[in-house]
């Protein structure tokens, strides 16, 4: 019995969480409407990493084929040391099934909004959804809707979490990032991890020659949060000046940058009331040295749409969806909290581990990717 079959589902914003719960709860049936507020459903222009377990989930969406056609295949993720340049090993991801895959977050938009519309789902943009009641009926656009079952996908400063959670109180890391795009004639299919002390960078290849940068710094200083704040080039190069002529020439080429602060949230208590349910960002915000933000919330937007479909009872398939989630979630976000850390040591601790790494690299490349196995092999669809 599919009991999302006629189900009236309301979604509250049109990110990637958003979309992947309307096109998993429409494949099941369901009768789905998204309210974005944005006049359009695009990304900035940056770069995504959708790893083997956010893109099992895509798959059985049937948009493998458009995912297939559009992302880059990671073959490696290879840590730098910043300051020499040289590199420290190279861990294999080319047998990864499905691939590990690099996207333009635009393209991930524009193949899952064009599924969304095969299987029926409506949009409604420009509908910024100001108040969430407790029956999970709202205004949209002036005009009253009730649903069978409101979903929150309105990411970091979600007004549906704030409907069934006490309000979280979120902190400063003390950690600045910028985020930037420059052209590269040498689309080299891999991440580049290039750690330095107090600092690091993730570059890696987008289709149409573009590298992705994301670069961040500790610093005692706040910065907003929210990653559209302009910032100057030159203030990324100053951070970053002492390191290798390598991490200096790509940096050179930057125009365009935007800087923000990493701010750590709590995972929230609730994850749904009634008929009121969160995913993603929206119940989770996470730090990006995992590059797992957009995979949790595809995975909890499957997981969702199936605890719904399967259970007789809304409350009981909501209660399941939780419980299958929060745990992995937390995990997921604490291995994220630690990876900067190690990125970021100096001194003593830094030959340390980076001898480590090396030894990894030479004698067991295989462990890297065993250590990730929880986080990678992990099947939503199983
Ligand atoms: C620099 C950086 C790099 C990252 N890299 C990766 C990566 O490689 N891999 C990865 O998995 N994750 C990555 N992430 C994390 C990832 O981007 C987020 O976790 C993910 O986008 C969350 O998706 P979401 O749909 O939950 O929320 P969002 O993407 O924030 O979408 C929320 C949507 O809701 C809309 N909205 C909000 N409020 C309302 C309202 N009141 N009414 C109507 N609409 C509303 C918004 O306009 C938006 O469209 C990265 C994040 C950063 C900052």
């Amino acid at each position: 019995m599919h009991h999302n079959a006629g189900r009236d589902v309301a979604i509250i914003g049109g990110g990637i969480g958003g979309l992947t719960a309307a096109l998993a709860f429409a494949r099941r049936g369901a009768q789905v409407t998204v309210y974005e507020q944005a006049p359009a459903l695009t990304e900035v222009g940056a770069g995504l990493q959708i790893t083997p377990n956010g893109a099992r989930a895509l798959n059985q969406l049937g948009i493998d084929k458009a995912l297939d056609a559009t992302g880059i295949a990671a073959q490696a993720v290879i840590p730098m040391d910043a300051m020499s340049g040289a590199q420290i090993a190279r861990f294999d991801l080319s047998n990864q099934t499905p691939p590990y895959r690099f996207f333009h977050r635009a393209a991930l938009i524009d193949i899952l909004a064009r599924g969304c519309a095969a299987a029926g789902v409506k949009v409604v943009l420009e509908a910024q959804i100001a108040e969430i009641q407790a029956d999970g009926s709202f205004l949209a656009q002036d005009k009253p809707v009730r649903p069978s079952l409101t979903i929150g996908a309105d990411g970091l400063r979600s007004i549906v979490r704030g409907r069934i959670n006490k309000p979280a109180q979120p902190f400063f890391t003390g950690q600045v990032a910028w985020r930037a795009m420059v052209t590269t004639d040498k689309p080299d299919p891999v991440a580049r991890i290039w750690m330095a002390p107090g600092r690091h960078m993730v570059t890696y290849p987008l289709p149409n020659g573009r590298l992705n940068i994301v670069a961040v710094q500790e610093r005692s200083q706040w910065a907003d949060e929210g990653w559209h704040h302009a910032d100057d080039p030159g203030n990324l190069r100053m951070a970053f000046a002492d390191c290798g002529w390598q991490v200096k020439s790509i940096l050179g080429d930057v125009e365009d940058v935007r800087l923000w602060g990493l701010f750590r949230h709590p995972v929230a208590l609730s994850w749904h009331m009634g008929s009121v349910a969160i995913l993603g960002d929206a119940a989770h915000p996470t730090l990006p040295f995992l590059a797992q933000g957009a995979n949790l919330a595809i995975e909890d937007a499957y997981v969702l749409a199936r605890c719904c479909d399967e259970d007789a009872s809304l409350a009981n398939g909501l209660r399941r969806y939780q419980d299958l989630r929060r745990a992995r979630v937390v995990k997921a976000i604490g291995a994220a909290n630690r990876n900067a850390r190690n990125y970021h040591l100096s001194g003593i601790k830094r030959a340390v581990a980076h001898a480590g790494l090396r030894g990894m690299g030479r004698l067991a490349p295989d462990a890297f990717l065993g250590r990730m196995r929880w986080l990678y092999d992990h099947d939503v669809t199983a």
